[in-house]
């Protein structure tokens, strides 16, 4: 299974993690009367997906070099596959999501990352050899979570519905042929820097990547979800003789 970038979501306290069945149902309710309202939203690691970042982007109003220097936190450690980029959380001692109301709830609601929409379903696609994507799931359980004492019903199926996750996962899914070049490979290839760094600054910059690559292409504001498709197909294609 390959979890992407995107429903990348670690935290301390998570007590379990079961696979949960495509058709399988669970009982959840997230609303702003459970006692741990906004708990989930200090303490962690929030991983952003290109997608993210460009929804995040739009609520803010903000080019995507003003978000990357105010709101993301690039790691390429030794053991690390592909740069990741991060939100990065206030220091107040709880490390507390930047977006976070206590009484409110998420000031970016609409244009909320995924890992932040999926939870508590965890997301995980996979390539087989004829290049057809499969998907498995888990659900997973954090300690302070009462969401799971909530008497309404879910299946994956509404859940993802509700809230609004399936462009989501369509940009994200995207991401696998870069991250995993050749569909009958087991094992994710490692970037280089310099694939790092285009990695970044094509997807996370979109920006950037337009001036550089498309100064022509008269764009809307509307159009920076197929601006972000030009540049994954356009990053493919650079890397597909290397692979
Ligand atoms: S983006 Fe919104 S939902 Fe996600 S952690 Fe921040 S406040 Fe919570
Ligand atoms: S029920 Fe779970 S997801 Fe909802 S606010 Fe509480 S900890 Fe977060």
């Amino acid at each position: 299974m390959t979890v992407l970038p995107g429903n990348a979501l670690q935290r301390e306290g998570l007590s379990s993690a079961q696979p949960l069945d495509a058709a399988a149902s669970f009982k959840f309710h997230c609303h702003p009367g459970v006692p741990c309202f906004t708990d989930c939203c200090r303490e962690l690691e929030l991983a952003l997906s290109p997608y993210d970042v460009l929804r995040l982007r739009k609520s803010l109003s903000l080019s995507a070099n003003d978000f990357l220097e105010r709101y993301a936190i690039i790691e390429f450690g030794p053991d690390d596959l592909y740069p990741k980029v991060y939100l990065t959380m206030i220091d107040d001692g709880r490390a507390s999501c930047p977006f976070v109301d206590p009484s409110t709830g998420c000031r970016v609601y609409a244009d909320r990352p995924s890992a932040c929409r999926t939870y508590p379903v965890g997301r995980g696609v996979s390539l087989d050899e004829q290049g057809t994507l499969h998907e498995q799931f888990i659900l997973l359980h954090e300690e302070h979570c009462h969401g799971f004492a909530e008497e309404q019903t879910q299946t994956i199926a509404n859940w993802q519905d509700d809230q609004q996750s399936k462009e989501y996962n369509r940009f994200n899914d995207l991401l696998l042929p870069l991250l995993k070049p050749a569909a009958d490979s087991q094992s994710l290839v490692r970037f280089s820097d310099e694939q790092a760094t285009l990695y970044i600054d094509t997807l996370y910059n979109l920006d950037l990547f337009k001036k550089k690559y498309l100064p022509d292409y008269a764009l809307s504001a509307d159009d920076q979800p197929a601006l972000l498709s030009h540049a994954l197909n356009w990053l493919l294609l650079q890397w597909q003789p290397a692979s």
